[in-house]
């Protein structure tokens, strides 16, 4: 069922080329993929491979095991999702079962939602059938989609193991294991499950090991399973860069639904003359682009397709100053020498430490200052690390100005102008204008009214003015990587806590004897509850999580049944005891 592996560095170029990358750059269509998928990667506005697919791509579709060094953010779900979604489709008309073909085990649900959501709008073409499976989901939903046949399964180990525990995951037909993020996934604790799983699949299968880290624990679990892997690491030291010194390299950590208001916010106060984005892919420019203007900036789209003489107008523009913003790809912006540039923004972490350099390169040029601006949201931590690393030094954080900040930058602004009128030019023209109104007011509030004029002319139409952007920081440690429920959970236990409340009209308080010293998180106690009684999930709850024990409010005409079905039941490896709270 293997080939051989593309020569993607030495095949020439096909004429119906879809990727835009100039000649010379791999493009997707030089990696051995089919035609559907490549589709789908133009529709998403992919224009080139990172380097992990690159890397990654060619080996996967040979056959071959892989343990690859990547983190977030660098295109690994691609690296692994486009080749085991390109050999399910050569193989699934071999006649072979109905259970899973791939198989990616992930260390979170938040993960697992991700990769599974990604295996999908790639294999949506190919009709890949696709399935997220994670504790506190209720399981009688897995069950369900599990029975009408899946071809890509996306699990925490834990629930993995329980699916086939119970006979609902059935490992036969897995032509393909990945192990996403596997230096979380042993942290966590899922060494054994991972193990057990490993060794239960068929004689025949193929292994991909993804992590961000190698420590030693990495390279014994790839011993065990992998079967001669080759080893591909994105994370080189990118050597000596010359832009350091000259430009100002400013880490701005921001939730995702805020980063065109901060982004906003930075132009505001930073007002530069003018300024190159970079987004990851074409639509993400085309939806920047969108904002900005709408936001009242002047910004115009760079795209890969476009010919040469659309590029110089929009550069012209540039220059002009009718437009103050350029949103590009890195394909669309190669070759670009802006020499008008004074800021650089990468509104996405690049994927890889080397665009990070070619992208910040583009300011600071020729003796002259710039600022290198990167937004990053908080799970990018990893990627950061590998360019810091590779640039031998630290980004400087620094925090979203805030909406004082924002006014006291804008009254700057206005006084540096009224200031630089009354040194360089005259003012006649409207002397007949003041001297009418002093007759009538006093000259300083003259000044103050049409200085107030010209200010609120300066900042109408100005962004998002009002909105103040949350401070957050880069994700350090796994305590943060709680799921958004849980964290939800938590706040509103400690909100009852304090309130002491009894539980909701409605509804009755029930006592179950596993809690946080258990490992035990709301979706355990969910995923039980509803998996057993049949309970809705949004039935249930609140939920307070103790060290000891744990208290589920449910509908109160439900608690008895809730009870007797969870006698028995299992809650993280442990014998669950349910009553009535009695306190
Ligand atoms: P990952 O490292 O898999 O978490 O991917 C990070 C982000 O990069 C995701 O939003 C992907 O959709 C996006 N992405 C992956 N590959 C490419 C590519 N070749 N070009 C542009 N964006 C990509």
């Amino acid at each position: 069922m293997s080939s051989s592996p593309p020569e993607y560095h030495r095949r020439p170029r096909s004429e119906d080329t879809i990727s835009s990358a100039p000649a010379g750059n791999p493009g997707f269509d030089d990696l051995g993929l089919g035609s559907d998928l490549l589709t789908a990667l133009t529709d998403l506005g992919y224009e080139e491979p990172t380097p992990i697919q690159l890397a990654a791509i060619p080996l996967l579709l040979a056959g071959r095991d892989l343990v690859g060094r990547a983190a977030t953010g660098t295109g690994k779900t691609a690296a692994f999702a486009l080749p085991s979604l390109q050999r399910w489709s050569e193989s699934r008309h071999s006649g072979r079962g109905s259970g899973p073909t791939v198989i990616v085990l992930v260390p979170t649900r938040e993960l697992a939602m991700q990769v599974s959501e990604a295996f999908h709008r790639y294999g949506r073409g190919l009709g890949a059938r696709v399935v997220p499976i994670y504790g506190g989901q209720p399981i009688g939903r897995q069950l369900h989609a599990l029975s009408r046949g899946v071809d890509v399964v996306v699990a925490t180990p834990g629930r993995a193991m329980d699916h086939l525990n119970r006979g609902t995951l059935r490992l036969q037909d897995v032509e393909t294991v990945v192990l996403d993020e596997a230096d979380e996934m042993l942290d966590m604790g899922f060494v054994e499950e991972i193990d057990a799983l490993l060794d239960q699949m068929p004689p025949k299968h193929q292994t991909v090991l993804l992590s961000a880290t190698m420590p030693a624990r990495i390279d014994r679990l790839a011993q065990r399973h992998l079967d001669d892997p080759e080893r591909v690491d994105v994370t080189g030291r990118v050597g000596d860069s010359q832009t350091a010194s000259l430009v100002d390299q400013v880490l701005y950590v921001v939730p995702r639904s805020h980063k065109a208001a901060a982004l906003g916010r930075l132009l505001d106060v930073e007002a530069p003359d003018a300024t190159l984005i970079f987004c990851r892919t074409r639509t993400e420019v085309d939806q920047l682009t969108e904002t900005m203007n709408g936001r009242g900036y002047r910004a115009e789209a760079l795209h890969g397709g476009m010919n040469q003489e659309q590029r110089e107008r929009v550069m012209a523009r540039l220059r002009a100053g009718t437009a103050e913003l350029i949103v590009a790809t890195d394909v669309a912006a190669r070759g670009l020498d802006i020499d008008v540039l004074t800021h650089v923004v990468n509104y996405d972490v690049p994927s890889a430490p080397e665009s990070y350099v070619h992208r910040v390169g583009r300011v600071g040029r020729a003796g002259r200052r710039g600022v290198a601006v990167t937004l990053a949201e908080p799970r990018e931590h990893r990627l950061i690390q590998n360019i810091e690393a590779a640039l031998g030094s630290r980004l400087r954080i620094a925090k979203v100005p805030s909406v004082a900040d924002l006014q006291a930058r804008r009254l700057d602004l206005t006084r540096e102008a009224v200031r630089e009128r009354l040194l360089n030019e005259d003012c006649d023209e409207v002397r007949v204008v003041v001297e009418s109104l002093t007759d009538e007011f006093d000259v300083v509030d003259v000044a103050l009214a049409a200085i107030q004029l010209l200010h609120d002319r300066a900042v109408t139409g100005a962004g998002d003015a009002e909105t103040e952007i949350p401070e957050v920081g880069l994700r350090a440690n796994r305590r943060d990587r709680q799921p958004v429920a849980e964290r939800r959970d938590r706040k509103s236990v400690a909100e009852r806590r304090a309130r002491n409340a009894p539980p909701a009209p409605g509804k009755a308080r029930l006592f179950i004897n596993v809690g946080r010293a258990g490992g035990v998180r709301p979706g355990d106690l969910v995923g039980a509850i509803a998996g057993e009684s049949g309970l809705r999930g949004r039935d249930i709850g609140p939920i307070d999580i103790a060290e000891r024990f744990s208290l589920v409010d449910v509908p109160a005409n439900r608690a008895d049944q809730v009870i007797d079905s969870m006698r028995g039941a299992l809650i993280r490896g442990k014998r669950a005891s349910v009553r009535r709270d009695r306190a």
